[in-house]
């Protein structure tokens, strides 16, 4: 197999209730076209608490992850939180759960070479205040830990994008059924995939 190949993926990233409701939707899907992705799904979805939980998943290591990031995010902040990682992160998908549900997210697969990790940097840092500029949360929102808590609301950062290839897989069956998902050709392709050899 060549690089190129192997380094052929697939993310799943959604636009949030912030996203939609601020009429973004063309523009961020815009940035991961100009960066050379596909996009092979794509949906409205007006998540219920069912389809929140499966996508917030009540997994305790998911939840340390999160918790963790976050106490260190605080931390940081001179503001350290006193929950467990644990606790935190149970604490925050509750809040998901809700925002996911406010209403509709658009849903998008998007593939491409290294699609997981750069799409990520195009998205920018958790906390869209401290997220730089020409990132996605950087460019198109100020929202902050202050404001998020002072609100009793998460982040409001306009994206979820998977951070793995564990996680797209599993997020990837989650929003959209085999069926749902379209093999095409963009017409730049044989640019960017040019091969000389
Ligand atoms: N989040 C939050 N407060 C925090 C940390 C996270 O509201 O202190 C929310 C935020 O909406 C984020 C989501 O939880 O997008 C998932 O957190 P994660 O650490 O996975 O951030 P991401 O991968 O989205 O940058
Ligand atoms: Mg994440």
């Amino acid at each position: 197999m060549g690089g190129e190949e192997k380094m052929m993926e697939k993310s799943l990233v959604l636009i949030k209730p912030d996203g939609v409701q601020r009429a973004l939707i063309g523009d961020i899907i815009a940035r991961f076209e100009k960066a050379g992705f596909k996009v092979i799904g794509m949906k409205m979805v007006w998540a219920d608490k069912k389809l929140a939980g499966k996508h917030y998943a009540d997994d305790e290591a998911w939840m340390k992850s999160l918790g963790t990031k976050t106490k260190a995010a605080y931390e940081k902040k001179g503001k350290p939180l006193k929950e467990t990682a644990v606790e935190v992160g149970r604490r925050i998908r509750k809040l998901l759960m809700d925002f996911i549900s406010m209403s509709p997210s658009v849903a998008l697969c998007i593939e491409g070479h290294g699609a997981i990790e750069k799409i990520r940097i195009l998205v920018g840092a958790t906390a869209p205040i401290l997220a730089m500029p020409g990132t996605i949360r950087g460019d198109l929102s100020f929202d902050s830990y202050e404001l998020s808590d002072a609100s009793g609301r998460p982040l409001q950062n306009l994206i979820h994008a998977s951070d793995s290839k564990e996680a797209a897989d599993k997020e990837i069956k989650i929003w959209f059924k085999k069926e749902e998902l379209h093999p095409y050709k963009r017409i730049d392709e044989p640019l960017l995939y040019r091969k000389v050899k």
